[in-house]
């Protein structure tokens, strides 16, 4: 919740909102999160008052009326209880973790087991149709306000899309004999979205225009709904191994000449190279550096192509969801200078999991060493044609070339998996999973699972509004 402290009105309030207005975070009638509960390192050793620099993160003792929506704060003497806990969110009163800054709100209040409205809404719309004769697949939800009706129906009509072309995309891939460039994709993902029957809805003359622009929609978002996440939640179909990607001759490139000018890479055994080019690679793909200039420039082609799918066919516009995405860079430029850009910037040579993949490909440990090997590869792929180089901000920033990235459906299981994040490697040589904080050998790939669980963890049931 939000809430005013002049007025102690109290007003809905979730992390995706503006939090720069009035207090905001997370109450909970049963906390009483007086100064003697915070964190120990947040008072001062003698006097134990607050430091001032954990001021904005101090508990707001207070009790919620619902019926008047006011918000009372009271003191911390005071026989009562309610807090607020600040956004964002410093500890949890019930099991005491404390969060860091860098985790997102997200994360800190999704677990694992955890479900929102929007899965829950998946599972059982799913299960009933399913169980429903095939001639009367149909459901009708009701739910108990305005606003909740009109979440739902704005979130099955996403699911469905995504659902729909998921499934149209495999069956595309499946069908090819190898590997398929992404930008070759939308041409055969086409007559599978826009059906002949469908088309016929455009006006006659504008049906080539449609298409035109339409296959530049499929692709621009193409390269955003295929890259792996590696995380537990929001999985596509590359996170359950569904999908493979590649770069473009990436077994000749491990055998150019050019490489005798890189002292770091020019004894390096070819499967190992091959390997560690690769995560090198799946790691600026998996951060979204993917240089394709409708990515980069989203107003003009908000104008030229989305606005006009929005005109024609807004049915068809299936990627609302990520049209925002940000196009990620790596960079050695300061990262403050590209906040105003649309751009998400990644500290190039000091990437953590760039550094911890050359560790676990090469065994190094010297940061000087790991930086050079950083730019080493960065020069050599810029050689290559892997990556591109452009000014933004009077800096240098890195991404991948999009021509250069292939997928296809996977001809057979997966070689390895990471016991921790699930995520499916190919590789010849190396035993390990790119994301740094996966420290184990991979294990051979098993078909993957999923379980949804349908509570809340108890301890937050019903507490946090
Ligand atoms: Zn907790
Ligand atoms: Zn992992």
């Amino acid at each position: 919740m939000r809430f005013d402290e002049q007025t102690y009105e109290a007003s809905p309030w979730t992390f995706q909102d503006d939090a720069n207005k009035d207090i905001s975070g997370y109450y909970s009638p049963f906390f009483k999160e007086s100064l003697d509960k915070v964190p120990e390192q947040w008072l001062t050793p003698k006097k134990r008052e607050l430091k001032s620099s954990h001021k904005e993160k101090k508990p707001v003792l207070g009790q919620l009326d619902v019926q008047s929506n006011i918000f009372t704060p009271y003191l911390d003497d005071e026989e009562l209880s309610g807090t607020l806990m600040p956004n964002p969110f410093s500890y949890c009163p019930s099991c005491r973790t404390e969060h860091s800054g860098a985790s997102t709100e997200y994360s800190k209040l999704f677990l694992l087991n955890s479900i929102g409205r929007a899965t829950g809404t998946n599972v059982i719309v799913t299960a009933s149709l399913g169980a429903s004769p095939t001639n009367e697949r149909k459901v009708i939800g009701f739910t108990d306000n305005r606003q909740d009706a009109a979440f739902q129906a704005g979130h099955l009509d996403h699911w469905y899309n995504q659902i729909y072309f998921r499934r149209a995309l495999y069956n595309v891939l499946k069908a090819q004999p190898n590997f398929l460039p992404v930008k070759d994709v939308p041409d055969l993902l086409y007559p599978l979205i826009i059906d002949a029957e469908y088309e016929k809805s455009i006006p006659f003359a504008q049906r080539r225009m449609f298409k035109e622009k339409y296959l530049k929609y499929l692709e621009t978002y193409l390269y955003v709904e295929i890259r792996g996440t590696k995380r537990f939640i929001s999985i596509n179909l590359e996170d359950v191994g569904l999908l493979e990607a590649t770069y473009e001759a990436l077994d000749e490139i491990i055998v150019q000449p050019e490489l005798e000018y890189f002292t770091d890479l020019k004894d390096v055994p070819k499967a190992l190279l091959k390997d560690y080019i690769l995560g090198y690679m799946e790691i600026f793909r998996s951060e979204m550096a993917i240089g394709h200039p409708n990515l980069m420039d989203k107003s003009t082609f908000r104008q030229q192509v989305i606005d006009f799918i929005e005109q024609k066919a807004p049915e068809k516009r299936i990627f609302e969801a990520i049209e925002d995405t940000n196009v990620g860079i790596y960079t050695n430029g300061e990262l403050a200078k590209f906040k105003y850009t649309s751009f998400t910037p990644h500290s190039f040579d000091g990437s953590r999991t760039i550094s911890s993949w050359i560790k676990k490909c090469f065994n190094l440990d010297d940061t000087t060493d790991i930086v050079r090997v950083i730019q080493q590869t960065r020069d050599f792929l810029l050689k290559m044609g892997y990556l591109s180089k452009q000014k933004v901000q009077y800096e240098d920033v890195y991404f991948i070339e999009p021509d250069m990235i292939l997928i296809q459906a996977p001809k057979s299981e997966f070689k390895y998996q990471c016991k921790k994040c699930g995520s499916k490697y190919n590789w010849d040589s190396v035993k390990k999973c790119i994301m740094p904080a996966c420290k184990d050998d991979l294990v051979p790939s098993k078909r993957r699972i999923i379980f949804i669980q349908f509570n809340t963890p108890s301890h937050l049931k019903g507490e946090i509004i």
